[in-house]
């Protein structure tokens, strides 16, 4: 008779959204879950089980947050990495392993671990500081992007022309060759501790050009069947070579001659994946799971297509945060809202996403366009 599992404990460093999605799936499980954050009121803090207030940046915080475990895994990159080493070599479970973190977490390094891996990515430079950036006239047009600390966009800058060099970063940076993109799509793998691996089907990324922010997320990115094997070959390769279990979110660009070229890497759950809570029979944070649980991998198949859009706090608002159109938009066939209980609202931040369902790709579009029309954060 097989032994019945024990429950183990697993935390989490970070209670943002993608904490409180991770803690929705766990419910299901036979699992003890633990949030370090320093917010007591974040988006996670009410559905773990343990809250440790803390900073995850921390050494100390992060070491006694993890010692008493037998997993941990991340919701952000900017983490300790050196305490996650030394939880590591004592016995604690990292998903994804320190030395993964250690690589995406610096451009420059992730830049470079592609290069050593054959990874096609846009051809780059190291710059160590303004004075070096100026000298690579050259190499432009190009985008500047800042070695450690960037989020969302906002540690990198287009290069366009010999002005725009003023506006780098006087910091160790990757200069990277502008690419005439055609289509920005995200290709999530998941990895589990033999090495087998499962994908998702790829989505296609719309950004808005003035905020740099994602405008929504349509599943499947459309594509011909040649390309999906170059995206599908190339995020295995990434993920292969890091050697480690999880989840991981390879952000590619598909140029306009159809070369498929590496962006960046996230190896967690990730704003590419929510979709898959409702449009795929495994999600992503269910996977992550059945990844530190040691069960079988989900299927990745999607149920139906689906587009996702992200709620972000509207302009001029900051404050308690509060919901306008959400019964409107429950209205939609298949319209899923997921709202991440952040009490305070500002502009762009992300508050919550609506996830639509349908197996015409119009009708897709024409609701979440409906869905930006009509659902606001303000306070
Ligand atoms: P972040 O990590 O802050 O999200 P990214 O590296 O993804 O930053 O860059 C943000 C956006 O800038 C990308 O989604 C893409 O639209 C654009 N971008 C980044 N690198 C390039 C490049 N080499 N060529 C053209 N556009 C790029």
């Amino acid at each position: 008779m097989q032994k019945p599992s024990t429950q183990l404990k697993i935390g989490i460093l970070g209670g943002g959204q993608l904490g409180r999605m991770l803690l929705q799936a766990a419910a299901n499980y036979p699992v003890e879950t633990y949030i370090l954050e320093n917010d007591e009121q974040c988006p996670s803090a009410h559905l773990c089980h343990h809250f440790t207030k803390g900073d995850i940046k921390d050494f100390e915080s992060v070491y006694n947050f993890g010692k008493e475990l037998n997993a941990i895994t991340i919701e952000i990159e900017n983490v300790n990495v050196e305490a996650l080493e030394k939880l590591e070599a004592e016995g604690v479970k990292v998903y994804p392993k320190p030395s993964v973190l250690k690589t995406i977490k610096n451009k420059i390094l992730q830049k470079e671990y592609y290069q050593l891996h054959q990874i096609p990515s846009p051809e780059f430079i190291v710059t160590n500081n303004l004075s070096e950036l100026n000298q690579q006239e050259s190499f432009l047009p190009a985008v500047h992007k800042v070695g450690q600390g960037g989020y969302d966009g906002k540690g990198v800058q287009l290069i366009k022309t010999k002005e725009d060099l003023l506006k780098g970063f006087d910091a160790p940076a990757v200069l990277e060759k502008m690419v005439p993109i055609h289509k920005e799509i995200a290709q999530m793998v998941a990895i589990n501790e033999k090495g087998d691996t499962a994908l998702y089907p790829p989505v296609e990324m719309k950004f808005d050009p003035y905020l740099n922010l994602l405008d929504y997320q349509i599943c499947p990115a459309e594509m011909d069947q040649k390309t999906l094997w170059k995206v599908e070959a190339i995020a295995l390769s990434v993920v292969r070579n890091f050697k480690s279990p999880g989840i991981f979110a390879v952000e590619l660009f598909i140029d306009k001659d159809g070369n498929v070229l590496v962006n960046e890497t996230a190896p967690r759950v990730h704003n590419s994946g929510h979709h898959t809570i409702e449009a795929h029979y495994s999600s992503q944070f269910d996977m992550l799971w059945r990844i530190m649980l040691n069960y079988p991998l989900g299927n990745t198949d999607a149920i139906l297509p689906s587009i996702m859009v992200n709620l972000i706090g509207a302009d001029g608002f900051s404050g308690e945060a509060k919901y306008e159109g959400l019964e409107e938009v429950l209205k939609i066939e298949n319209a899923f809202a997921h709202i991440y209980g952040k009490k305070q609202t500002k502009p762009g931040r992300k508050m919550g996403h609506v996830t639509i369902l349908s197996k015409e790709k119009q009708e897709l579009i024409h609701q979440s366009n409906k869905v930006k029309n009509t659902l606001f954060v303000k306070s």
